[in-house]
């Protein structure tokens, strides 16, 4: 896989819809026939492979991830979701495991938003489905999103039916540091973090920078410098999972010997917890609002972008710990800050995920590393939970 599209550095370059995502699938869809999986490729460029034993029906058990990467990436991300449910299902088909309704492997398209300013492409078109919209964007060679695409025509056949999906189980690396400080191969995750993004400006008024005396001043950037700092003190004091960014700042003018009359600046928050986002965002409007009046500015906070918290169902946080025990895994609990396909298919079927430790939180870099052990450990886990949950009666069962 770490060959297609591989970068001088030892990472990888394989953008979205793209010959190089196509290689990727077509040597998964080459490792599923050998399987005998029966495979497919849907109008956005999904592919898919169920194995279907004989007399076997009903909605699948769906595990999987992406093999795209951002340019000069990791091998991991994303791979790692692939390589492990090849892994654990055919550990499945050797155990002499009959599953009690089907298990399909997804390889989603274009999960990065590299080429095309649309992430979870293909996870998005198969549940929410795309807009029209979004089918407009084009990448920076100027090609629609559309043009692209296999068979535009086909989008909506392709979208998952209601109760079409039993399950769905990712595995990916946690590009961060938390297993790593906490010693353990696998993380299982409680929820996915709904990001909102916003832009904010605070205007004030650009005046000479020598001529104008301190108690007279309108300074949009030391405004927005305290609300920086606010952010990062409201994040922390919110909830153990709330995150806040403050990205970049853009004084006007930008001239060092002038006030700046105005400050735009970006601002991510996020949680897997859509109350306690919601509480965040209060307090940060209102924080903003009260450094604005302490300094006589205007200001603004315009949402640019937003997606609901994913919450893992507590069934399948269990299962998933039971199986790690069993299998004699250590794992941990931790929410995932990025963003993943998980995070659609949870739109149409109680969706988790396993994190796998990868070596200083590294990612979306040639460094990304995962130890092949720790990969093992975490389809391991995959594997038992496919049984688990594909014996008899076993989807929902518990809750
Ligand atoms: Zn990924």
């Amino acid at each position: 896989m770490a060959a297609i599209g591989a970068t001088p550095d030892g990472g990888v370059t394989r953008l979205a819809l793209t010959a190089e995502e196509r290689r990727a699938m077509d040597l998964v869809r080459g490792w599923m026939e050998e399987m005998g999986l029966e495979t497919r490729r849907d109008a956005v460029g999904n592919l898919f492979g169920a194995w279907r034993p004989a007399g076997v029906q009903g909605a699948p058990v769906m595990t999987g991830s992406h093999v795209d990467s951002v340019p000069h990436g990791g091998r991991y991300d994303g791979t790692a979701g692939v390589v492990t449910a090849l892994a654990a299902v055919r550990a499945l088909q050797q155990a002499g495991h009959v599953p009690s309704r089907p298990i399909e492997i997804a390889v989603f398209t274009g999960e990065e938003a590299s080429r095309f300013p649309v992430g979870l492409l293909g996870s998005t078109a198969v549940t929410r489905g795309l807009t029209e919209e979004e089918l407009d964007r084009v990448d920076a060679g100027g090609v629609r999103l559309r043009d692209a695409l296999p068979d535009p025509a086909g989008l909506d056949a392709a979208r998952i039916p209601p109760g079409g999906v039993a399950a769905f189980l990712e595995v990916h690396i946690e590009q961060g540091r938390v297993l790593e400080d906490a010693g353990v191969p696998v993380g299982v995750v409680t929820g996915i973090a709904g990001p909102a993004f916003f832009r904010g400006w605070l205007r004030g008024a650009a005046d000479h920078a020598g001529a104008t005396p301190m108690p007279l001043r309108r300074d949009a950037l030391a405004g927005a410098a305290e609300f920086v700092l606010a952010a990062e003190q409201i994040a922390r004091s919110t909830g153990p999972t709330t995150v806040a960014t403050v990205g970049w700042l853009r004084p006007h003018p930008g001239a060092g010997n002038v006030i700046p009359g105005l400050c735009e600046f970006s601002l991510d928050l996020r949680d897997i917890d859509l109350d306690t986002r919601d509480r965040a965002e209060a307090a940060l409007r209102e924080a903003l609002a009260g450094i604005a009046a302490r300094r006589g500015l205007e200001w603004g906070l315009e949402e640019t972008h937003r997606v609901d918290p994913v919450t893992v169902p507590g069934w399948l946080v269990d299962v998933l710990e039971r199986v790690a025990a069993e299998a004699g895994v250590p794992t941990i609990r931790l929410p995932s800050g990025a963003a993943h396909d998980a995070m659609m298919m949870a739109r149409v079927a109680p969706s988790g995920m396993l994190f796998v430790r990868c070596r200083d939180g590294r990612s979306h870099t040639p460094e990304e590393y995962a130890a092949v052990e720790d990969l093992t450990a975490a389809a391991d886990v995959l594997a038992g939970a496919l049984a688990m949950l594909t014996a008899e009666e076993a989807v929902g069962a518990s809750g």
